[in-house]
């Protein structure tokens, strides 16, 4: 397999999965999960300059200004296990960190999930995340061995700030407004694979498996090419 070297971008809205995939993608693939989103999250909890900066834009559900989260971005692109692929989650968002993060590397596939908006909004109300290595559950679908403790570290789960109604609906605002356009961008530059995911109880490893497809097609193609 020569998946090792191939840089992949998992994109969708808020609640589509992204994080969720992605984690298990790397585990399988070996190369690392970057999701800008976790960054942020560290940043705000180890209370930086940075994370002191950018806390009200992640609790509205805004997005984090372009030059601080494209800097914290190439800082982790630099790091020698990204030179090896990488699965990014939650990044790009604007046409401008696309246009940035294609100077300093070629994406290779960008897998977009589609997810109406009512599963979204069921998924991301019952969400929960470990707050020592970010492992996502979900009180529906994903739940914990022991209620409100992570199966993998033992770490207490918690409800994401962000992930109250009325932020959930300003990021998908966001996401409409500023991210969406991005789809349209990767598919003119032939990279773009859709996934569907129309039913909130469809178990993670499907996805996984599509995607998992997806990525030997583009491997087989790049082969015969
Ligand atoms: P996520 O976990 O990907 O939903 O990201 C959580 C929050 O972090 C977002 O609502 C934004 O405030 C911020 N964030 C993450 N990635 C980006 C990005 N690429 N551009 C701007 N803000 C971001």
């Amino acid at each position: 397999m020569l998946v090792s070297y191939m840089r992949i971008i998992i994109f969708g809205p808020p609640g589509s999965g992204k994080g969720t995939y992605a984690s298990r993608l790397t585990a399988i693939l070996g190369i690392p999960h970057i999701s800008t989103g976790d960054m942020v999250r560290e940043e705000i909890k180890a209370q930086t300059e940075i994370g002191r900066k950018i806390k009200e834009y992640a609790d509205r559900g805004e997005l984090v200004p372009d030059e601080i989260i494209i800097a914290m971005l190439i800082n982790r692109l630099e790091k020698p296990d990204a030179k090896r692929g990488f699965i990014l989650d939650g990044f790009p968002r604007t046409m401008r960190q696309a246009e940035e993060l294609e100077k300093i590397v070629k994406v290779d596939l960008v897998v977009n999930l589609n997810v109406p908006d009512e599963v979204i909004i069921q998924r991301l109300s019952n969400r929960l995340i470990c707050g020592r290595c970010g492992a996502i559950y979900n009180r529906l679908t994903l739940r914990p061995k022991v209620d409100e403790i992570c199966d993998i570290c033992g770490g207490e789960l918690y409800r994401r700030e962000d992930d109250k109604p009325e932020v959930i609906r300003e990021r998908l605002n966001v996401y409409r407004r500023s991210t969406e356009p991005l789809i349209q961008y990767y598919r003119g530059k032939g990279v773009l694979r859709d996934v569907y995911c129309n039913d909130l109880m469809t178990p993670p490893e499907t996805i996984v498996n599509e995607i998992l497809k997806i990525i030997s097609e583009y491997e087989k193609e790049s082969v015969e090419r």
